[in-house]
């Protein structure tokens, strides 16, 4: 069986990070830990959610091409350590959680990359959620519920569409895809 490299976006707040949780938790996959500008939020430790860089770093590593992709978003960089996952897809299913420049570009430079957008039942459940999560202002809710016009538009270059209405379901469809995928080849 192959290892697969799969690649999960869908809007702020749908319930992308929960899902990747659960997906960690039987211990087969291994995340890759994207490089960021923004600032950490309370709880969060560098080199656990994201490598916090300065924006001098990001784009020194730009210029070395040690980036597999990255992309502008809400006014910060992120971008996915190149060395990092094709190291560890050597032994592991590798998971990038990015949103959608970033993973056109990771399909074009990838191909055989499963594509896959995790999106919430309604908008006005994914606002519910953004607000629950008491991590940002409502002007940041706002910008990030507007944002998922966009992402949504491009739903057509997706390998898969998971609804995250239920969470044991959303979990349990996409770890069924993936052993399909695993299969496939
Ligand atoms: P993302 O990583 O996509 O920005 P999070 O994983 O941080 O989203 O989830 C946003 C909020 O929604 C969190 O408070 C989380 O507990 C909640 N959540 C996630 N999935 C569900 C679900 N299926 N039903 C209800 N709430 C959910
Ligand atoms: P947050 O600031 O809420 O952690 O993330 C904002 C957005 O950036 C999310 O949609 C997340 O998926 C995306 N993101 C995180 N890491 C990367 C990355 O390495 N590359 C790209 N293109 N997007 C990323």
């Amino acid at each position: 069986m192959r290892n697969i490299l799969l690649v999960i976006s869908g809007p702020s707040g749908v319930g992308k990070g929960t899902i990747v949780k659960r997906l960690l938790s039987d211990g087969r996959y291994c995340l890759s830990v994207s490089c960021t500008t923004r600032a950490p939020r309370p709880g969060e430790e560098d080199g656990r959610e994201y490598f916090f860089v300065t924006k001098e770093k990001f784009n020194a590593m730009i210029g070395e091409g040690g980036f597999l992709e990255y992309s502008q978003h809400f006014g910060n960089y992120y971008g996915t350590p190149r060395e990092y996952v094709e190291s560890r897809l050597k032994t592991n299913d590798v998971i990038l959680e990015i949103e959608v420049n970033g993973a056109l570009q990771v399909k074009k430079s990838h191909p055989e990359a499963i594509l896959m957008m995790v999106l919430p039942p309604d908008r006005e459940e994914l606002r519910a959620r953004l607000v629950g999560r008491q991590t940002e202002s409502d002007e940041k809710i706002e910008e990030r519920l507007n944002r998922m016009d966009y992402e949504i538009s491009l739903e057509d270059n997706y390998d898969y569409i998971v609804i995250n209405d239920d969470l044991n379901t959303a979990v349990k469809e996409i770890e069924n895809i993936i052993k399909r995928e695993k299969e496939r080849i």
